[in-house]
This record gives structure tokens, C-alpha cells and sequence, in this order.
């Protein structure tokens, strides 16, 4: 029975036109460069920073959207340790990693329940916070000697044809590595509850917990 006990919460599932919509209302360009019967991959940019969202298809396009995946990936900077440590500590949603040499932040959340406009404000909202975390973070330290001055327009580094052939295997390589996270069911997403508005014991405040399987 145990093999089953999480299954249940994996059927809720989100329209894609949905989705694709509020991406398009929150950053200034957003470009599908990928797609299979499993997945949709988005190249998405905001006035910053640019990353990949890709969306989960668990069971076919028109069955909707199961999980929502976020990748930035910064060619030419590399964190100290300690920057890193420091870094994970202030994200809420992501994480950040370096593979490779390159550092990636990533974020995966399992939809729940139906779709709705702040429940996705919600999930892009903390994506932003962290993506703001990672962009001070980097500019704190000067970026690797033989980079140069970097743009962070040209740091993503994933090649959209690149992407667009072999959608499968790039969900496959980046971003299946983590568990999906859900939004807290204790405060909602809001990371704190209560008069005092006290962090949440749930989620310590992030407003997303390890989603169970
Ligand atoms: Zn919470």
C-alpha cells in the first residue's frame, strides 16, 4: 500500500494556456523552444535575467500541466563556497548548485489542486525573490578571471536548438536531478500565519515544503 499512499496527490493538473498566459503577463518575453508529449520548454525573459521554464506533462499535453520546472543557469560565475552555503540558506523555492564549473539555480514545484491566478503569482513570486538573491549574490563577487565583465543576458548558456531537439533528454539532464516542492498547506504559500504573524513551523517560513510521494 505504501508504494500507492502519495499517488493520489500527483492527478491534480493545471492548463497550459493558463500558465503560458501569467508567463507572458509577468516578464517581458517568453518563446516555447521545445515541446514532446511529456514536456513544454519555455526560453523566458525578464528585464534582468534570463532561464528556462519547463513545464511536465505527465500524462500528455491535453491532460495539462503536473509540475512546473525553473532553470537559470550563469556561465562565468563561479560562488565561493561560502557564498553558496549562504545563498541556499536565503532561497525559499530553489536551489542553487555548481556542476560543471557553471552555477545553476533550480526550482521544481508539483501543481495542486485547481489552477488559479495567485496560486501561480504565488510560485513565480518566489522564483523572483530567489532569482533577486542569486543576482546579488553573484554581483557580491567579482566573476571568473578569464570572463571578463559579464551580461547577465548572455550568461543562461542553453542553446534553444540545442533544447528544442532533444526536449526530453534536457528535462532529463537538468531538472528531474531534484524533488518537486508543493506550497505549504499550513499558510498557504505565505510563509508566516497566525496574529503575530509569526513564521510558519512548516515550511520555516519558505511557503513550499518536499512534496510527498
Ligand atoms: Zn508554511
Amino acid at each position: 500500500m505504501t508504494l500507492f499512499a502519495g499517488k493520489s496527490k500527483r492527478h491534480a493538473s493545471w492548463p497550459r494556456a493558463r500558465i503560458e498566459e501569467a508567463l507572458r503577463g509577468a516578464f517581458t518575453s517568453v518563446l516555447v523552444i521545445g515541446e514532446d508529449v511529456s514536456h513544454t520548454i519555455y526560453d523566458v525573459a525578464d528585464r534582468a535575467f534570463r532561464f528556462v521554464v519547463a513545464l511536465v506533462h505527465e500524462d500528455g499535453v491535453k491532460a495539462g500541466v503536473s509540475e512546473v520546472g525553473f532553470l537559470a543557469r550563469f556561465v562565468g560565475f563561479r560562488p565561493s563556497d561560502r557564498v553558496l552555503r549562504q545563498l541556499n540558506g536565503e532561497l525559499h523555492l530553489a536551489a542553487a548548485f555548481i556542476e560543471e564549473g557553471e552555477l545553476y539555480v533550480l526550482a521544481k514545484v508539483a501543481v495542486q489542486g485547481k489552477f488559479a491566478d495567485q496560486k501561480f503569482a504565488l510560485i513565480l513570486g518566489a522564483w523572483k525573490r530567489d532569482m533577486s538573491f542569486v543576482l546579488e549574490a553573484v554581483q557580491r563577487e567579482p566573476p571568473s578571471p578569464d570572463r571578463g565583465h559579464a551580461d547577465f543576458s548572455e550568461t543562461l548558456g542553453f542553446d534553444p536548438g540545442e533544447i528544442g531537439r532533444r526536449t526530453g533528454a534536457f528535462c532529463a539532464a537538468y531538472f528531474w536531478r531534484n524533488e518537486p516542492k508543493v506550497v505549504c498547506d499550513a499558510c498557504s504559500g505565505r510563509g508566516k500565519g497566525g496574529l503575530l504573524a509569526r513564521e510558519c513551523a512548516t515550511c520555516d517560513g519558505a511557503g513550499f515544503v518536499e512534496a510527498l510521494r
